[in-house]
């Protein structure tokens, strides 16, 4: 572990409005703590920025003591990518200030802020920005790969939705990036992750939703196997284009609306939400009760916020957690066998199978219009993840997640899969998940904004070599 001087740290302290952490103060190991427990870094600094300057101080200390950089978000990723061993932390978590324009219908928030923060923030004005599916993930690292979520098919990425953003890029200056400024590294940003600088505020187009969506969840035993996938697979076909949808291989959780003798049982779930109103939402319901006997449903009208928590729970902070991810096109019979074959070898109940569909508006977005990885073409994310509080049940997770993914990929049309759900990166798994194309115009601006490529922790795009 590398432990500075206390004079060493005197001058970054010095001039510096935020709070900076060494292991000597207190606060320093709860700062240090990320979504997934099974993280355990030890910076040698973590700067606790408070807005553009101490970014650029920050990064200037760094440059001076030759120490490596991460950059702190939501610390949410599976990966824990924001925190580094013997380096500096720029923790953005004290940028958290929200601005809702509701003439504009855009919503401005720091670099730091959960979409917990930005979902209540824009209901209170009627008005939702496309985010992820569990609230306290950070609107930075999920943006900044893409951004899946419940509307995805009705208004696209969170990517899709990005208007401008504040960056501090490696050489300590503040840029202005839109579509009319620095408009390549405003491209880059848009799924090139956290290669091209730190984001300390994020401009976002935002729509009319809620406050109150239609929510329907059906839940089907494991003994339903395949008749239960091929019901949902069949199901999801048809659904109205802008409901969102997601199909989850989980155990039933001990609550109010499952059947006692269900609870934590295993099986597969398919939850839609609907965003036009009950009349089209009745119309799924009544279709998918005529289809398929479930063992519990929970069809109602809950707030937009409510959506936005539900999954909460199912991936607490502190987790230990493991995940492997890939994109098929279709849940072929051949899919749907291996995933079949594979849910049942689970062991622990907290183990997860979200599988995402990224559809409709997803498809409309120009392949070139933004940076993120993969075609623009109709897809489903398969996600499957290891989840436990006990060591034991998580490394014997880790095994069944590899050995459900390695039987999933002759059928997969990527098995690099979406940057955001990837635990383990190398350069060809990055390049492959961004097409040589993208990777190779990705790897010039990175050329031009950081040349020595200080942001480096995650999907990392390697700076061209520019002659
Ligand atoms: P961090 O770990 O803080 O950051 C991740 C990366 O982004 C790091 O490299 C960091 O340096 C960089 N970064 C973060 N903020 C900034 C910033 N402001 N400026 C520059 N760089 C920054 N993804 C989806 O799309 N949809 C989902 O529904 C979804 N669900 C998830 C559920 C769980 C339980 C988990 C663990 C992940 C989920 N993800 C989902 C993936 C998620 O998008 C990524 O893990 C994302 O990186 C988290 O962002 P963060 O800011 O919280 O993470």
């Amino acid at each position: 572990m590398t432990t500075l001087d206390t004079n060493d740290v005197t001058p970054l302290r010095r001039g510096f409005a935020g709070t900076v952490f060494t292991a000597a103060d207190d606060g320093y190991d709860d700062a240090r703590k990320v979504w997934n427990g099974r993280i355990d870094r030890y910076p040698a600094v973590i700067a606790q920025v408070a807005g553009t300057a101490d970014v650029a101080t920050a990064l200037a200390f760094a440059r001076e003591h030759g120490l490596p950089v991460s950059v702190r978000g939501g610390g949410h990723s599976f990966g824990g990518f924001s925190m580094c061993d013997d380096g500096v932390v720029i923790d953005l978590s004290a940028l958290r200030a929200i601005t809702v324009d509701t003439h504009a219908s855009t919503i401005r928030c720091g670099g730091g802020t959960t979409w917990a923060e930005l979902d209540a923030a824009g209901q209170r004005e009627g008005l939702a920005v496309p985010g992820g599916t569990i609230s306290d993930t950070g609107v930075g690292g999920l943006t900044l790969g893409g951004g899946v979520g419940w509307l995805t098919a009705r208004h696209g990425l969170s990517v899709d939705n990005l208007l401008s953003a504040e960056v501090v890029t490696a050489d300590g200056m503040p840029r202005h990036v839109a579509a009319d400024e620095n408009a390549d590294l405003f491209w880059a940003l848009r799924g090139g992750g956290g290669n091209f600088g730190v984001v300390t505020e994020f401009e976002f187009r935002a729509h009319p939703v809620g406050p109150v969506i239609e929510l329907g969840l059906f839940f089907w035993p494991l003994a339903q196997g395949l008749e239960a996938l091929r019901f949902i697979r069949d199901t999801v076909a048809t659904l109205p284009p802008t409901m969102g949808a997601m199909l989850v291989g989980l155990n039933a959780p001990p609550a109010g609306f499952v059947p006692p003798e269900v609870h934590f049982a295993p099986g597969y779930a398919l939850v839609v939400a609907g965003f036009e109103g009950p009349d089209q939402h009745a119309a799924v319901v009544a279709k998918i009760r005529r289809g398929l006997p479930t063992a519990f449903e929970l069809v109602s009208p809950v707030p937009y916020l409510a959506l936005q928590k539900m999954l909460d729970n199912a991936a607490p902070r502190g987790v230990l957690a493991y995940e492997k991810s890939l994109y098929v096109e279709e849940l072929s019979e051949e899919v749907l066998d291996v995933i079949a074959e594979h849910m049942p070898r689970k062991a622990s109940p907290m183990s997860i199978t979200p599988m995402f569909l990224m559809r409709e508006a997803f498809t409309t977005v120009p392949e070139d219009a933004t940076a993120f990885g993969g075609p623009r073409t109709p897809k489903i994310a398969v996600n499957l993840a290891a989840m436990a509080l006990d060591e034991q049940l998580y490394l014997t997770d880790c095994e069944w997640v590899r050995d459900f993914w390695t039987a999933l990929t002759p059928f997969a049309s990527s098995t690099s899969g979406y940057v955001n759900f990837m635990t383990e990166y190398d350069e060809n798994r990055v390049r492959a998940a961004y097409g040589a194309e993208k990777y190779d115009r990705l790897a010039l601006i990175k050329a031009k904004y950081d040349p020595g490529n200080v942001f480096h922790l995650g999907a990392n795009i390697r700076p061209a070599v520019v002659v």
